[in-house]
């Protein structure tokens, strides 16, 4: 799997997973959330949940005792296959949950989080404890930031949405008030040439903060006035941070409190480019379709899975709001078969013989096709529900449409 399709899986399990996992909520408290993070061991976290287990012997009821120390016992043993915590450390959510009628289901979560988990957290409630990774959700990108005049100037960053200063420094350049004695032209001089000087200190200080940062998306430029848009034009800035400079935008300040200002005037500059590759998949696929014979595309749920399995899609469109699960069953005369479903059944009948089938998979649909799609090299694309690409990719095509290699 290529390193974008194996990053887009990651982020859509854990986001589904979550979207799940903060809807559930146990009869008594005996939902157990475990946070690991990567620095500690795993024997350290065994000793503890002994422990815990071991206390949980006074619970009053005898139905929550018994559900906690399950939880905790199947916690332990999926630990158990680990020898370390992974990079970023490991959550574990797991308990009993209500089904239909009286019955309860154990859950068990295991997810490897976007972001490392700092501390060591155990808690057993009527809810799983999910506060510190629902930030995560959110794609962390970041901007690089100047607001800027001839006076003040203050570098920052953006990452996801919290805007961090990095520097501030004023100019030397002198107030237009005049000395006794100067003349006008001479006093014009030496402000341009005060002012060129410090445009020059904020291009040398911008490599600094930003040259090395390949994880920065664009750059983004503020200040009140002209002076922002002149430093633009004129190319003070480092050939390769010019290259990343969005667009200029108008603020009040030029000091830290200037920096949100930017961000919040740039809003909407920031949300079209975070959009742009999506707009830029859906553009392809539709450029496809408009060819009178349909051109190098597909779409539908199974033209798109018989196009995956012959090899044929390049990249597969996959829309965040499928929602779906698919089965895979087994009947006793052998006849395997599979099929889509809103929702995870109880039972099966079989496809081809009607007779009743095993469950052997059940899977999000999105995950079958990411497996699917690794067989054959085929680049997954995960396309947002809330834009209008989104919005067109699930109405007009299912949520499912594939650019094709060649035509099957
Ligand atoms: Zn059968």
């Amino acid at each position: 799997m290529d390193e974008r399709t194996s990053t887009e899986r990651a982020r859509y399990d854990f986001k589904k997973a979550m979207q799940d996992i903060v809807d559930l909520k146990g009869r008594g408290t005996e939902l157990i959330s475990v946070y690991v993070p990567p620095s500690k061991q795993i024997s350290d976290v065994m000793s503890y949940l002994r422990n815990e287990y071991s206390q949980s012997s006074n619970i009053k009821s005898k139905s929550t005792m018994k559900n906690v120390q399950g939880a905790i016992d199947s916690i332990m043993s999926r630990l158990r296959t680990y020898k370390s915590p992974p990079p970023h450390g490991i959550v574990i959510f797991c308990g009993e949950v209500p089904k239909a009628g009286d019955q309860t289901k154990m859950v068990q979560y295991v997810l490897e989080p976007p972001e490392a988990v700092t501390t060591f957290f155990y808690r057993c409630d009527s809810q799983f404890y999910t506060e510190p990774l629902l930030g995560m959700l959110q794609d962390k990108k970041t901007y690089g930031l100047i607001v800027m005049d001839r006076s003040e100037a203050t570098l920052g960053l953006l990452t996801g949405s919290k805007v961090i200063e990095i520097k501030n420094f004023d100019s030397m350049v002198p107030r237009k008030h005049r000395q006794g004695g100067q003349s006008a032209q001479r006093f014009e001089r030496l402000i341009e040439i005060a002012a060129h000087e410090f445009f020059k200190k904020i291009a040398l200080n911008a490599t600094e903060a930003f040259l090395e940062r390949g994880e920065m998306i664009g750059l983004l430029i503020g200040g009140p006035g002209s002076t922002k848009d002149f430093f633009v034009k004129e190319e003070y800035l480092h050939h390769e941070l010019q290259k990343k400079v969005i667009d200029t935008f108008d603020t009040g300040y030029t000091d830290e409190y200037g920096l949100r200002e930017l961000v919040e005037n740039a809003k909407s500059a920031i949300v079209d480019i975070e959009l742009m590759h999506e707009k830029e998949l859906i553009q392809r696929l539709l450029t496809e379709i408009r060819n009178t014979d349909g051109g190098l595309s597909a779409y539908g749920e199974e033209v798109v899975r018989g196009a995956t399995k012959a090899g044929a899609a390049d990249v597969l469109l996959l829309s965040e709001g499928l929602n779906e699960r698919r089965i895979y069953t087994k009947c006793q005369n052998g006849h395997e078969h599979s099929f889509t479903t809103s929702s995870s059944p109880d039972r099966a009948e079989c496809g081809v013989c009607g007779s009743p089938a095993e469950i052997e998979k059940d899977i999000d649909l999105v995950d079958d096709f990411f497996e699917l799609a690794d067989q054959f090299s085929t680049t997954v694309e995960i396309i947002s529900a809330d834009s209008e690409e989104g919005e067109m990719l699930m109405k007009a095509f299912g949520g499912i449409a594939a650019v094709l290699r060649y035509r099957v």
